[in-house]
């Protein structure tokens, strides 16, 4: 499933023309020593029960050289999974949509949804009647479909960016990078040369 997924995203960025700004790569990086071992184990698992040979495992010193800190012990490059810019990603495929004919109305908040069928679905403004609907709104429901409300866990996690770097480039082969930690540590360059680093969570 996880392959595909990779797949479908990039062949709808090659079929729309999405610019944004894909790259091949990610790399894992272990913050606790006595991790390392389960490390290579997950990749030799990887290699021989899902015939993935894309990871390569990084010695402590290949790591820091290639994520530009040598606070993690070891970890691996991934060079199949990749990052891009998520905001163009979704631009490009709401235009995509648009020009396959989909009308897409931003700024109306859905108030109620209806029972029954076809449902109708109440905005401040107005209501659609549908035959089917699709729950999209993350864990922010406000209401609106209390019993998966109920399951879902709003988390918030945060993401700052740095000011360009200029020639500084502590990432080399441009990969992203994940760490080891329960709440992840994560960062990678943006194409104008800022380090975006993610973390913390609420
Ligand atoms: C900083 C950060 C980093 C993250 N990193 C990762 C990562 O590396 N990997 C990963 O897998 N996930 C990551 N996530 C989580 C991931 O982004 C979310 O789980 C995912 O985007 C949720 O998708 P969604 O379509 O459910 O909701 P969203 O993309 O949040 O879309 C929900 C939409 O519903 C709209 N909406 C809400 N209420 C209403 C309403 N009443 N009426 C109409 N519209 C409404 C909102 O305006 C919004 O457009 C990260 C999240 C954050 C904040």
């Amino acid at each position: 499933m996880a392959q595909e997924a990779k797949q479908i995203v990039k062949e709808r960025i090659a079929r729309h023309g999405i610019e944004c700004d894909w790259a091949d790569g990610l790399i894992h990086a272990v913050h606790k020593k006595k991790w390392l071992e389960e490390e290579q184990r997950d990749a030799e698992r990887l290699a021989r029960d899902y015939d993935y040979d894309a990871i390569t495992l990084l010695d402590r010193d290949k790591l820091a050289a290639a994520i530009g800190t040598d606070v993690y012990f070891g970890g691996y490059r991934d060079g199949e999974a990749s990052h891009l810019h998520p905001l163009n990603f979704v631009l490009g495929m709401a235009k995509a949509a648009e020009t396959a004919g989909v009308r897409i109305f931003e700024a109306s908040r859905v108030t109620n949804i209806g029972k029954g069928q076809p449902v109708t679905v109440k905005t401040e403004a107005g209501e659609v009647r549908a035959q089917h609907v699709v729950l999209a709104a993350n864990g922010y429901l406000n209401g609106l479909a209390p019993h998966t409300e109920a399951r879902v866990l709003p988390i918030n996690n945060y993401i700052l960016a740095t000011e360009p770097l200029g020639e500084r480039d502590p990432i080399p082969g441009n990969e992203a990078v994940a760490d080891s930690r329960w709440v992840v540590h994560y960062w990678r360059m943006s194409p104008n040369r800022r380090l975006i680093f993610g973390g913390g969570e609420t």
